[in-house]
Parts: C-alpha cells; sequence; structure tokens
C-alpha cells in the first residue's frame, strides 16, 4: 500500500478507536511508512508508542519493538491483542517462552500474522533469534526507551549499545524509528551516533508542561513540619512525596500519619504484596500521599496528582523533571515543590564515590546542572527547557509565571544567603 493509498485517520480509527493524532503522531508515521530512519523525541505520555504501532499495523511484515521492561511490553502486547481477532498480532520473545510457544511465535511471524515482536535487548542479541529474524520480513525497527543508549541518560543499559550490530545482522536496509522522552542535546547526539542514523528524521515535541508550578524551598531542620503544612493546606489532594533513602520514607510517612495525613510508604525494600497494596490505594483514593523513593512512579498513570514533593533534590534535572512531571497530567493544577540544601548535593556525590571514574565524572557534571538550577534567579521552566535544548520567553511563553522565581523575584544577595542555609 503505498502511502497516498492509506487514509491515516481511518486506521487510527479503525485500530485505536481515536478521531485525533496527538502532536506530531501523523507526521511521524508518515515518515516511518515511508521507511525513514526516524528520531521521536516527546514527553512521557506524549503518545510514542502510536508512532511505531500504527505503522506496523499497515506496514506489511513484523515490526520488532525493543524495549527496557518486561511489564511495559506486557501492557502494550495486551493492548494490541483486545484490537484484534488475531491473538498472534502481537507477541513478547523472551526467556520465559517454553518450546512450544517459542514454535507458535516463530510460526505467527513467518505467516505474516504477527505485526509487532516485542523483544528486550538481550533477547535479540541471542544467536538463535538473529538466525532467525534474519530470514524474516522485517518491515522495521522500533527502539523504545532510547536513551538507555546513553550513558549520559538516566537510565544507561550496557545491552543497547550492542543494537547497532545486531540489527545490522537482521538485515542491512531495515528502517530504524527510534523513541525517547529525554530531551537533553547530548543524550540525543548519543544515540544518533550509537545507531548510526545520523539522518534521521528527527521530531522533537516541546516539553513545556505550562500546568506545573515548580518551587525551590532551602531545607532546613524545619522540613519535616514544612511539608506537613503544606500537605495539610492542601488536604483531600493527591500527592507524591520523593525522599532519597528507604529510611527517609519510612520516617517520613509516619510523621504524617501521626499528624492525621493519609500517606504510605513505597519502595523497593518492601514486598510486592504490600507495594501494588499501597500503589492500588493510591490510585483508589483511599489514601492522599506516597511518599516513596525513585521506585515508584514508573508506568503509574494517576491524572489528578496535584502535588510532588521533593524532600531531596534528584541527582540530574532529568530526574527532576520525570518525576515532576507526574504532577498534573489531567492539565489541571501540579504544584512541584523541592527543598534544597547544597549539603545534599555532596551525600550524593559521596554515593557515587565507589562508582568507576567515568560514571562519578557523569555523575557530577549532572549534580552541577541540578545545584545552577536550584540555585538560579531566573525562569525555572526557562531554564528547565533551556537544559533540553528548547527556547523559553517567560514573558510570553505559556507557563512564563508559573515558577517562584517569577513570581517573587529574589535579589541576587538574598537567593545566596538563601542556599547557604
Ligand atoms: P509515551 O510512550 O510517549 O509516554 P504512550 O504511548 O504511552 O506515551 O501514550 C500515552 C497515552 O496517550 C496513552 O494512554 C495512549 O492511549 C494515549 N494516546 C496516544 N495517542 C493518542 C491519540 N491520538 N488520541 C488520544 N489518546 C492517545
Ligand atoms: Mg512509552
Amino acid at each position: 500500500m503505498s502511502l497516498t493509498e492509506i487514509n491515516l485517520h481511518q486506521e487510527l480509527k479503525k485500530y485505536f478507536g481515536f478521531s485525533q493524532f496527538k502532536g506530531l503522531q501523523e507526521e511521524v508515521i508518515k515518515g516511518v511508512i515511508a521507511d525513514k530512519d526516524t528520531f521521536v523525541i516527546m514527553p512521557t505520555g506524549g503518545g510514542k508508542s502510536l508512532c511505531y504501532q500504527l505503522p506496523a499495523l499497515i506496514k506489511e511484515g513484523t515490526a520488532i519493538v525493543v524495549s527496557p521492561l518486561i511489564a511495559l511490553m506486557k501492557n502494550q502486547v495486551d493492548a494490541l491483542r483486545s484490537i484484534s481477532s488475531e491473538h498472534g498480532i502481537a507477541h513478547v520473545l523472551n526467556s520465559s517462552l517454553n518450546k512450544t510457544e517459542i514454535k507458535q511465535v516463530k510460526a505467527d511471524i513467518s505467516n505474516g500474522i504477527t505485526k509487532l515482536l516485542y523483544v528486550a535487548p538481550e533477547s535479540l542479541t541471542k544467536e538463535e533469534n538473529v538466525d532467525f529474524l534474519k530470514n524474516e520480513n522485517i518491515s522495521f525497527l522500533a527502539i523504545d526507551e532510547a536513551h538507555c543508549i546513553s550513558e549520559w541518560g538516566h537510565d544507561f543499559r550496557p545491552e543497547y549499545r550492542n543494537l547497532r550490530k545486531i540489527i545490522q545482522r537482521i538485515g542491512d536496509n531495515i528502517p530504524i524509528v527510534a523513541l525517547t522522552a529525554t530531551a537533553t542535546p547530548k543524550v540525543q547526539e548519543d544515540i544518533l551516533k550509537n545507531l548510526g542514523i545520523t539522518d534521521a528524521k528527527t521530531f522533537k515535541a516541546s516539553f513545556n508542561r505550562p500546568n506545573l508550578y515548580y518551587e525551590i524551598r532551602p531545607k532546613t531542620a524545619n522540613v519535616g513540619a514544612d511539608i506537613i503544612r503544606f500537605v495539610k493546606q492542601n488536604s483531600g489532594k493527591s500527592g507524591i512525596i520523593y525522599c532519597l533513602s528507604r529510611k527517609k520514607v519510612e520516617e517520613l510517612a509516619q510523621t504524617l500519619q501521626v499528624n492525621g495525613i493519609k500517606a504510605v510508604p513505597y519502595h523497593a525494600g518492601l514486598d510486592g504484596k504490600k507495594r501494588a497494596k499501597h500503589q492500588d490505594m493510591f490510585l483508589m483514593e483511599d489514601i492522599d500521599v506516597v511518599v516513596a523513593t525513585i521506585a515508584f512512579g514508573m508506568g503509574i498513570d494517576k491524572p489528578d496528582v496535584r502535588f510532588v514533593i521533593h524532600h531531596d533534590i534528584p541527582k540530574s534535572i532529568e530526574s527532576y523533571y520525570q518525576e515532576t512531571g507526574r504532577a498534573g497530567r489531567d492539565g489541571g493544577e501540579g504544584h512541584c515543590l523541592a527543598y534544597y540544601a547544597y549539603k545534599d548535593i555532596e551525600k550524593l556525590e559521596k554515593f557515587m564515590s565507589g562508582k568507576p571514574v567515568a560514571e562519578q565524572e557523569i555523575g557530577h557534571a549532572l549534580l552541577q546542572d541540578v545545584v545552577a538550577f536550584a540555585e538560579t534567579s531566573i525562569s525555572r521552566r526557562k531554564f528547565i527547557l533551556h537544559y533540553f535544548g528548547e527556547d523559553f520567553d517567560n514573558e510570553t511563553g505559556d507557563g512564563g509565571d508559573m515558577d517562584d522565581n517569577v513570581r517573587n523575584p529574589k535579589k541576587q544577595n538574598e537567593a545566596q544567603e538563601d542556599v547557604e542555609l
């Protein structure tokens, strides 16, 4: 089918039930259908999956989708199966399958039934899988969460570095679609360079979240009381409070409970059942506040989170953006409050001291940007967007007055006094 013969809106409606494309989706999809190497940079929730799912459903052959998380793959495969009478329309290929299941997956691919094959990078590098796939009709290869390629990203996965070689073995001319929510120019360069797709068509959506209010407060000994006051002022609203350590999570959750706030802890030290329970309580609004380590949030889609508090400053602007980004998904109010003390930066530096030198250097550079962000007296939004390679004028831009620095400009020396606390 040629591009001109396809009515994309009709296909969108048919498969997904949506009547409009979101943001840049339509442009991206046209490029992918036309076999262009494509680079998609969109914030979380921007609708990246559809950018490869719809072309995969339309094109002949099987699209390979590389994704780092089994849970994410499973969700997508289940969702795709629900839109088709053909169970084999989407498959996951991984080590949990038995021999019979693997045979079925391979048969579905060879018979042209499977439009999307999800694989973890580890599975893709397996010799027997490469040998099988190189004889199949592969429409294109999508690399989701492509920032995993870069050491400058927040989620570096060494296996992602081998993808280029593997792709070449599967087929020389397979178009590549890389997708990420990481907007820093450094990570983008890394991705393109590593995949060898320097002439990719790049689509970058804006990372501005105009409904989020950014605020940094100096962290003093009273931080606990300050947080309680804030939460009480926002009673009945849903919020997430991030802490660096599990111990702090437990402590603060307890302090909040003692003060009559419906809060639960969440961290990787709790057993799976308890984590699932606490997450559900949050989603069902049996509780208002989750006090959590960064283990909480990935894939949690609660649209009306009204505040995100950082008890401890995150280790990069990227993490800060991702974590605060969980507020106000529905476009409503989203207050992002972070507490900052330079000694927390020193603490984070110390955590890295056991790591390889190269990693430490990267970690240090990322932290320097966090310091600059916390201590800046310019528009926080302007700072974040500039960090992501985006121009922003807070006099005219959307959400330009939605941060502490713009609302209450500090004098330079006053700003400096604050950070000494
Ligand atoms: P990302 O991977 O960029 O974080 P997803 O692909 O998970 O985003 O999509 C986020 C949400 O947006 C999903 O719930 C998805 O169903 C929805 N979505 C995607 N495209 C559209 C569209 N064209 N119209 C309405 N909703 C959409
Ligand atoms: Mg995604």
